[in-house]
């Protein structure tokens, strides 16, 4: 039995020993992955229920490792915070989407996923500025998704944060609401235009009265509030038939489209805007 405590605690250490090991390389090489041009924006549309058109797309990122092949942003993204190189890649995201939807024909809207960490650099208001006038999108084209847990960390901060971004005319949505650290006093006290229901409400919602109970409350705070709601990761006809005939204004999900490269949404960023 001692011997046994021994090599579980060998093994254990090994283990360890690899995971640190593989997060020190993904750490390295996160921070060429933009020069060495590994990084790209997927695209996924958002449906605006009633009128059956497409309103936007939200840029998911991916990172294809030369070795590694294809790293979730789950994976690499809190090491990306961690390190700060959040901030480069960030940036690039911002950038890239931003000079993407410029150039469509249809005046769709760009969803762009902003860390913590980034919110709270002094320079990112005027990154944002600065990349609004290069690649000329309109304010009002761009939102940007953050979470709750992101605004926790320091109210005042990000109440000043926010304001200065809603100033420029940027919208800011609620992401992953009902997760985490929710507080609906957070969505009186921070100047949101729209609220996220995370996805995993969504999964359950035929089969669990709980979550159907907690997307109703959500729809009707929306609607207490003024505040329209978009729902993420709907991928069956039986959970959009729910979000329709509890009138939910959007929503995004593998049933309407899988994120992915804008050139397979031509038809909407260039012509009809139908779906
Ligand atoms: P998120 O912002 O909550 O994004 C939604 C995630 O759900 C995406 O995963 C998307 O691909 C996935 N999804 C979309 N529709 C469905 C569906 O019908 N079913 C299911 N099961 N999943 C669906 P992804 O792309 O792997 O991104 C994971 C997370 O990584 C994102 O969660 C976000 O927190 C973060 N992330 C992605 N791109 C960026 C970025 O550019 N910047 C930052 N800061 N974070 C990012
Ligand atoms: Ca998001
Ligand atoms: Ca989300
Ligand atoms: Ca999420």
């Amino acid at each position: 039995a001692k011997n046994e405590g021994r090599n579980t605690y060998r093994f254990f250490e090994a283990k360890m020993g690899v995971e640190v090991r593989e997060r020190r390389l993904l750490e390295h090489d996160l921070r060429h992955a933009i020069a060495r041009d590994e990084l790209r924006l997927v695209y996924q549309p958002q449906k605006v229920v009633l009128s059956d058109t497409i309103s936007g797309f939200e840029a998911l990122l991916r990172w294809r490792h030369p070795t590694r092949g294809e790293i979730s942003p789950a994976v690499f993204i809190p090491i990306a915070e961690e390190t700060g190189a959040i901030l480069q890649i960030g940036d690039w995201v911002l950038r890239t989407a931003c000079r993407e939807a410029a150039s469509w024909t249809q005046p769709l809207k760009i969803a762009v996923n902003v860390s913590a960490v980034q919110l709270y650099n002094a320079s990112f208001v005027g990154e944002l500025h600065q990349i609004l006038l290069d690649t000329g999108l309109p304010p009002r084209r761009l939102e940007i998704e953050i979470t709750e847990t992101a605004l926790v960390r320091d109210f005042n901060r990000a109440l000043a944060m926010l304001r200065q971004i809603k100033a420029i005319g940027i919208a800011i949505a609620m992401d992953d609401f009902g997760t985490g650290y929710s507080s609906l006093s957070n969505l009186r006290a921070f100047p949101f235009d729209r609220i996220k229901i995370d996805g995993s409400f969504i999964k359950s919602v035929n089969s669990n009265g709980q979550a159907a109970t907690i997307v109703r409350a959500v729809l009707g705070l929306g609607r207490g509030l003024g505040l329209p709601v978009i729902a993420e990761g709907v991928e069956t006809a039986a959970e959009l038939k729910f979000l329709q005939d509890e009138s939910c204004t959007e929503v995004q999900g593998y049933l309407l489209g899988r994120p992915a490269a804008i050139g397979s949404f031509r038809h909407y960023t260039h012509g009809d805007v139908a779906l």
